[in-house]
């Protein structure tokens, strides 16, 4: 989303890719460039230069670019692709190892994109102001940021020793499907579901990504971070803030911000003992997913299975606003469930004629990013078959640009809109921490479940409450 009234004049010198050879910066950023590229959205006088401490140099780097982007941006046309590759350069650093950057920085306003581990951060920004950064710059963090409130204030703090807030970008790709972006129009700009969206109508709310994948060779981080922290930290709370929050005065980086800010400080931490009867982790085990037979997590090549890590995580929320006081918000995230289940669902009360016809409606948004669909599901009279009328279904053409190209182009307009503010980053750690401590004393238990299963239940007694 690119608004004019936020996008800022400052011209940006550099493009800093920081872990300019790993998975990130090859697989999904010089793609992002390339469609930039293409789009004749990408300044002539931007000069790219690659970070990283693989022994690479200029030519060998290009070299790799070449490959990648004929692996992963294919659409591109060659010529397009070449004329990215001729601007990049490489500087071979470890930035643990307190390297000088300046050559790479040069004089002028740099974006800084940390495509490393999330362990590094800390030493990649002292670096970049030991370089000295030049005003007007701005740098862009991946999730997660942080592992507790503690960290991602400590790490919003040594950031501003940088840059100011407004130039710092921490990314949540979720913010960029179109389908996230549909909900605030779905919700907001017309008078059909406006006046159902309140807990006079709405019983409770499902916020489910579920996938069929498993940790696909990304063990090393995602053994140490989990699925409560890789997704509900960032991406599911971000959804059940854009569904909770009320109407922003307008769809810019403050107004919407403040108003997804002002819906988490509602969510109610939950205590120990409601952490034992409204979560549930899980770990795949051996099984089969769509016809192919898949180890368990535990063993994974990388995984260290006395951590426990759960590939499975499921909790039930309470908004304590007028709005949803009483409606319990489930969030709930898996790997190597059986079917993807990618979807908002709002359950709708019962109403006088549910007595007749059965089970009250829901009404269901898929989120599943070239596809949206809105479906309204109604049960049938009892014993008889319930039936979902699709309300709508865009299916949006694959050469459409990425959503990892739409966020460059707002870094390069200078506009965070689509990004995670500090307060935001910290109320959402609010919410997990509680959740996290309780899970190391053991409760509730980690749950088996067989990879192509519908994941774990819910643990006995479940019964997520909104009690204010
Ligand atoms: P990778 O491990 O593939 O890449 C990280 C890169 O950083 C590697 O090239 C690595 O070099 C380099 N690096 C590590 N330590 C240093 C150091 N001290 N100095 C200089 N370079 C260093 O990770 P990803 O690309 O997968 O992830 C990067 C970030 O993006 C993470 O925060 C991740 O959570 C996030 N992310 C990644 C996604 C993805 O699809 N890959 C999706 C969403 C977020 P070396 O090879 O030598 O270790």
């Amino acid at each position: 989303m690119v608004n004019c009234s936020a996008a800022r004049c400052t011209v940006i010198d550099r493009f800093v890719v920081l872990g300019a050879a790993g998975d990130l910066a090859t697989r999904h950023l010089l793609p992002a460039l390339a469609h930039l590229v293409a789009e004749r959205m990408l300044p002539s006088t931007l000069r790219i230069v690659g970070v990283g401490r693989e022994p690479l140099d200029g030519p060998a780097y290009r070299a790799l670019a070449t490959t990648r982007l004929a692996e992963h941006a294919a659409q591109i046309d060659p010529a397009d692709r070449a004329l990215l590759v001729q601007r990049l350069d490489y500087l071979r650093a470890d930035l643990e190892e307190h390297p000088d950057l300046r050559s790479a920085l040069g004089s002028g306003p740099v974006i800084a994109y940390l495509a490393l581990p999330p362990s590094v951060y800390t030493s990649a920004v002292h670096v970049l102001r030991a370089g000295g950064v030049a005003p007007g710059s701005r740098i862009v963090v991946e999730k997660p940021f942080g592992e507790d409130v503690e960290s991602a204030r400590a790490l919003s703090q040594l950031l501003h020793t940088v840059v100011d807030e407004r130039d710092v970008f921490r990314v949540d790709h979720f913010l960029y499907h179109q389908t996230i972006q549909d909900l605030l129009a779905l919700r907001f700009a017309n008078s059909l579901f406006e006046p159902v969206w309140n807990r006079e109508h709405i019983d409770r709310v499902e916020i489910t990504w579920e996938e069929t994948v498993g940790v696909t060779g990304r063990a090393g981080y995602y053994d140490c971070t989990g699925a409560l922290r890789d997704m509900v930290q960032s991406h599911l709370l971000q959804v059940a803030a854009l569904v909770a929050m009320e109407l922003p005065a307008a769809l810019d980086e403050r107004c919407l911000r403040d108003e997804k800010v002002a819906v988490l400080r509602r969510v109610r931490a939950l205590a120990p003992a409601e952490v034992a009867s409204q979560t549930a982790r899980g770990r795949y085990t051996a099984g089969s997913v769509q016809g192919q037979a898949r180890r368990g997590y535990a063993q994974e090549s990388g995984v260290d299975p006395s951590r426990e890590t759960e590939t499975y995580a499921c909790l039930g929320l309470a908004v304590d606003t007028a709005r949803w006081r009483g409606v319990p918000f489930e969030l709930r995230t898996g790997k190597a469930v059986g079917q993807p289940r990618r979807r908002i669902k709002l359950h709708f009360r019962a109403t006088p004629g549910s007595a007749l016809t059965g089970r009250p409606a829901a009404l269901c948004l898929d989120m599943s990013p070239n596809r949206v669909t809105l479906e309204l599901q109604m049960s049938g009279p009892s014993g008889l078959p319930g039936t979902a009328a699709e309300l709508l279904e865009v299916s949006r053409p694959r050469q459409q640009m990425p959503a990892s190209a739409r966020l460059l182009r707002d870094v390069l307009a200078g506009d965070p809109t689509l990004t995670v503010r500090d307060d935001e980053a910290e109320q959402c750690w609010r919410i997990i921490d509680p959740v996290l401590a309780t899970w190391r004393t053991g409760s509730p238990a980690l749950q088996d479940y067989a990879a192509g299963s519908a994941g774990p239940g819910h643990p006995e007694g479940w019964q997520p409450s909104n009690a204010p």
